[in-house]
Formats: C-alpha cells, sequence, structure tokens
C-alpha cells in the first residue's frame, strides 16, 4: 500500500498544497513593501523615520525626506545610514507619518510656552 496515494497530509491544519500556495506568496508578504519617495509624498508623508538595525541598539531619528529623488527607494537608503549611537552601518527606514504634524508644530508661530497669557 502506498502511502503516498492516501489523502494529502495535513500540518497544523493546513494541506500541502495550501502551504505550497503561502510559501508562493511570502516574499509579498514578509517584505516590507519597497515604497519610493514619490509614493510615500504622494501620501502625504515628506520625512522618514531611521531605526537602528540593532534591536538592543533601538537608536533612532526622524529626518526629512526633501533631499532625495522621487525615484529613490526607501530601502535603497538602508544601507547608507550608519548609527550614531553604536557605529553599526544599514538602518530601517520607514516613512513618518506624523512627520506633517510635527513639522507644524515646530514652525506654530507662539507655539507652547509662548502661548500662554501671562496672569
Ligand atoms: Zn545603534
Amino acid at each position: 500500500m502506498c502511502a503516498r496515494a492516501a489523502t494529502a497530509p495535513s500540518y497544523s491544519g493546513f494541506t500541502i498544497g495550501q502551504i505550497r500556495g503561502i510559501m508562493g506568496r511570502m516574499p509579498e508578504l514578509t517584505r516590507q513593501k519597497k515604497i519610493t519617495f514619490a509614493e510615500m509624498r504622494a501620501s502625504g508623508v515628506g520625512g522618514l523615520l531611521i531605526y537602528c538595525s540593532d534591536y538592543k541598539c533601538s537608536h533612532w531619528t526622524a529626518i526629512s525626506g526633501d533631499r532625495w529623488a522621487d525615484d529613490v527607494r526607501l530601502s535603497d537608503l538602508e544601507p547608507k545610514f550608519t548609527c550614531q549611537a553604536c557605529g553599526r552601518r544599514g538602518a530601517d527606514v520607514r516613512p513618518n507619518f506624523h512627520w506633517e504634524a510635527d513639522a507644524r508644530r515646530a514652525k506654530a508661530p507662539g507655539a507652547a510656552d509662548h502661548g500662554m497669557p501671562s496672569p
């Protein structure tokens, strides 16, 4: 009796066929989508968050993305950064979705401590 001819074995509820299907899509699902500055700006984001690739260091900084051209991918920048805290090369580059709000707050006239009328 041939075991292979039997019904497909399942691992954690998936048939082999389903596992193959999932594996085939893995690169798209697991890898971060490679977006360009054009796409990032189109969604109203002008800034970047740069994270140290060493999770034990976890140093990060927020910068403006103005200096890069529209066709540059965020992932293209990752090897170009060196962590200022630990000196490790390479970083994780993410769009900074709070950039516009932060920039507006920084530029707002009479913000924070100057906004309160003196008693
Ligand atoms: Zn670091």
